[in-house]
């Protein structure tokens, strides 16, 4: 039975009830900060230490919260099929709710890499990265995190995967960050695919079948998982 697959992708609005703000709510991350400010690389040039200010402050935020009943759901899906979560969050609450399989598409809070070799990355916890702090190679130790104009690496990884989805389970994201938005053109004709959000209904997938579900992920998520375990229970 768990080998039908199942793919779960997720963006910020998963973790907004475990305390993470979004983007591009209204207390979104970005209200406070224009994102060309903090999370490119022209700001990792010219102004480092409100770039590291901003991943270390994110990082400690993160050290406080916890996994929320959404995160939980997915990791139950394990005892019934293959999941692969692709998130585009750079928390680890899907680690942290006992999820194996984890694709992040835009780095990870809790490691810090070389500024010149994005494959000498480094596991930090929760610390803090300080100014002229320097990597094994000799280069600027940075956040482990993709920004804006950077490349996606893992993003075929993930085209791979969605197009061999059965099941395809998108949570909490705007669809607006290319190129993981564009994952959804990637799922075939018989993929199921469901789509929870605040505002899934007005978001909407083009061209696309799917279930909409609009709610609070922390709620409906749940839910959904357990209509897929029965049936899948049920199918076996
Ligand atoms: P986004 O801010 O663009 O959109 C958030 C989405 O979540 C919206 O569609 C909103 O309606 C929905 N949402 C908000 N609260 C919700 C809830 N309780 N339940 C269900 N849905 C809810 O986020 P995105 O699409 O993930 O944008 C992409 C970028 O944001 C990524 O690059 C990601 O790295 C970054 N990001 C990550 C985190 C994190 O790691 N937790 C936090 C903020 C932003």
């Amino acid at each position: 039975m768990a080998n039908i697959e199942i793919v779960v992708l997720t963006g910020a609005g998963i973790s907004a009830e475990s305390g993470l703000p979004t983007f591009r709510d209204s207390n979104g991350l970005w209200k406070h900060y224009r994102f060309e400010d903090i999370a490119s690389p022209v700001a990792w040039r010219n102004h480092p230490a409100d770039v590291l200010d901003f991943y270390n402050m994110r990082r400690r935020f993160l050290a406080d919260v916890e996994p929320n009943e959404a995160h939980w759901a997915i990791s139950r899906l394990q005892e019934v099929a293959s999941v692969q979560v692709v998130t585009q969050n750079v928390d680890n609450l899907h680690e942290r709710a006992g999820t194996k399989n984890i694709l992040h598409l835009h780095g990870e809070l809790t490691k810090a890499r070389s500024s010149t070799n994005p494959n000498l990355i480094t596991e930090i916890g929760y610390r803090d990265i300080l100014l002229g702090e320097k990597a094994a190679d000799g280069s600027l130790l940075r956040p482990h995190i993709v920004w804006f104009g950077e490349e996606v690496p893992f993003i075929s990884r993930a085209i791979e995967l969605v197009s061999r989805a059965a099941v395809f389970i998108v949570i909490g994201t705007s669809l607006q960050v290319y190129p993981a938005a564009g994952l959804l053109q990637y799922a075939s004709k018989s993929c199921r695919i469901f789509y929870v959000d605040l505002k899934a209904s007005l978001n909407r997938l083009p061209g696309l079948t799917a279930q909409y579900i609009d709610g609070p992920a922390a709620t409906v998520v749940p839910a959904l998982v357990s209509d897929l375990i029965n049936e899948l229970q049920q199918s076996k």
